[in-house]
């Protein structure tokens, strides 16, 4: 199990000090295809500032402040040094990290504390209440939506971020109704070793897995690559202790109960404005007997599409299917074998493909099975049949399994890309299978044309990830030339172009990373004026004086 101790993590990039984005020797070829993709004659060379170099502001928290939270929990577990504090100044979305690797985040907590149960959070709670300080849940910190930035709220004189990992236990393990309930700071993989040991699994991987903490796959709403099996957070989530301003809120494990609407589908998705949720209790699956991730080729976009909802609406289960459009299979396809020699069979391969309809159009499907064998069998007829129905091409389990096997590795590029004046961002939506065709085709245009606004050329890839009866999820990755000048201002534009899209035209403003301060501006025109009357109810409820997390979820 890895080390998560602050230091051994990146304080301004991703995952450990030492881990690196594995190039396979190719590294030059890999620049210059990049370069030649963007347009650009050379990658200048962009490094982030030193730790020394960040400027902070020094902490609003006086010495004797210090020494009587302190006494809360004990020294080691209250941070006021610059490491901890920029550590814990933003989470790790493009725009955070563009932000602290040129120094120009608003703000920083003024403390760092780590409370081990519900007892010293709620002490820590009364401490911050007593003191006017905001407090700032913080599990990973991977955050892409702004959900863990240290801003106080208008009242108050400064923040406390509640780092939940130090309490990672796994409290209880009931077998027999496959539940079990984890103090809430506890990491991915951990989490699942202790699953493992029971043969059991919660299946909750997102991307993030290796560096997220239970706490947030919760409390931001998440969902796991392999939802369409194991389910997302809210759909796991069974019961959950929140530690509020006013004192514990605590929800019981039932199955399913009729009396009124359930609590735990307000703590899904609190993202840190209700409380601290320092226990929750999680519904499990076996772990499965079977996996088989395959790919197929599909003529385009709409095809693969129609083979999806196929698969999905004559409920056929699956564990996970992703469909590229062409840009997105196109990239990738060339990432994987740039300064690799092309092999004639390669060639003929791909010449065979162009004449009957799958060139540069083509997209690929990745078809993730788990389950015991006789299911995995059943789904891979049934699911075969659909894709053959739609055009698709088997093309065998070698893309199924390298994409299987890299899986969380993706992510380590972003850093190496940031030093080379390259930008990379990601955003996702949700809508249904009649709007997701138009949806997809806007959200492109509309990150193309924000890009092109700046003179830049960009790349924007988009894929299918999460797939429901009534639609699918919207998921898109964008990659373009820095504006070395105005980086932050060219961020907003292209992040206000997508979204405005998203919102006026049937999409959520997320699917699963949450609305954090980065998606405020466009919550009230999903929720509605008294929706957004309703969730604040339900917060001052808890949290009369918005001392939670305040700036997120909430205009
Ligand atoms: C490279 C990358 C890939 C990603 N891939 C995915 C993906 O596939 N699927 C997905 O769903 N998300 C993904 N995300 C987003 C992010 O990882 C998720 O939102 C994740 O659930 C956050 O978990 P965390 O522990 O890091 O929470 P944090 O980032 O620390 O916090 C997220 C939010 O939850 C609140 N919070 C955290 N812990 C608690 C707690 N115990 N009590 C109350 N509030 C709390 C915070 O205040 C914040 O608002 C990705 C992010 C990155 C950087």
């Amino acid at each position: 199990l890895r080390d998560y101790s602050r230091d051994n993590l990146r304080w301004n990039g991703w995952g450990a000090v030492d881990e690196e984005y594995d190039f396979g020797g190719r590294e030059r070829d890999a620049w210059r295809f990049i370069a030649d993709a963007l347009e650009m004659e050379a990658l200048p060379a962009t490094p982030a500032l030193e730790l020394e170099e960040v400027p902070l502001e020094a902490t609003t928290l006086s010495d004797d402040e210090l020494d009587q939270l302190a006494a809360l929990l004990d020294d080691e577990r209250v941070c006021a040094d610059r490491y901890q504090r920029l550590f814990h100044a933003v989470g790790k979305s493009y725009y955070d990290l563009i932000r602290l690797r040129r120094g120009a985040i608003e703000g920083a907590p003024d403390a760092v504390v780590y409370p081990r149960d519900a007892d010293e959070i709620a002490a820590v709670l009364a401490f911050a209440a007593e003191r006017e300080l905001a407090v700032v849940p913080y599990g990973g910190g991977s955050s892409v939506v702004g959900g863990v930035e240290a801003r106080p709220g208008p009242e108050h004189r400064g923040v406390l971020t509640l780092d939940t990992t130090e309490m990672r236990e796994l409290l209880d393990l009931d077998r027999r109704s496959r539940q079990a309930t984890f103090q809430a700071g506890i990491y991915g993989p951990q989490l699942e070793h202790e699953l493992g040991l029971h043969g059991m699994t919660l299946g909750h991987y997102p991307q993030s897995f290796e560096y997220s903490t239970l706490g947030g796959w919760i409390a931001a709403r998440g969902s796991g690559q392999q939802s369409n099996r194991y389910g997302t957070a809210d759909e796991f989530l069974a019961a959950a202790t929140v530690v509020t301003p006013r004192g514990i809120l605590r929800t019981r494990d039932y199955p399913h109960s009729a009396a009124g609407p359930d609590l735990n589908h307000l703590i899904a998705g609190s993202e840190g404005t209700l409380g601290v949720i320092s226990d929750a209790t999680v519904r499990l699956h076996e772990l499965p007997e079977m996996r088989d991730y395959r790919g197929y080729l599909f003529r385009d976009f709409d095809s693969g599409s129609e083979a999806i909802r196929q698969i999905v609406q004559a409920e056929i289960p699956t564990a996970m299917i992703r469909l590229s459009d062409a840009d997105e299979t196109r990239f990738y396809g060339a990432m994987a074998t740039v300064g690799k020699p092309e092999s004639t069979k390669s060639k003929l391969t791909d010449q065979l493909l162009g004449a009957t309809g799958y060139g540069e159009g083509r997209c690929l499907m990745l078809l993730g099975l788990e389950g015991d064998a006789e299911q995995v069998r059943y789904s891979q007829a049934r699911t075969l049949a659909a894709c053959v129905r739609h055009g698709g091409i088997p093309i065998g389990s070698s893309a199924g399994e390298s994409w299987f096997e890299s899986r969380f590795r993706s992510p380590y590029l972003r850093d190496p890309l940031l030093d080379r004046g390259v930008g990379v961002d990601t955003l996702e939506t949700s809508t249904t299978w009649a709007n997701a065709r138009s949806l997809h085709r806007r959200i492109r245009e509309a990150l193309r044309d924000a890009i092109a606004a700046r003179g830049a050329h960009g790349i924007v890839m988009g894929h299918i990830s999460h797939t429901y009866v009534t639609g699918t999820s919207l998921y898109f990755t964008f990659v373009f030339p820095r504006d070395l000048d105005d980086e932050i201002g060219q961020w907003f534009e292209i992040k206000r172009a997508a979204s405005d899209v998203i919102s006026a035209h049937g999409g959520t403003i997320s699917h699963h990373h949450g609305v954090g301060a980065d998606h405020v501006d466009w919550i009230e025109a999903e929720k509605g004026e008294l929706g957004i009357e309703v969730l604040r109810a339900a917060r001052s409820g808890v949290d009369p004086d918005a001392t939670m997390n305040p700036g997120k979820l909430l205009p």
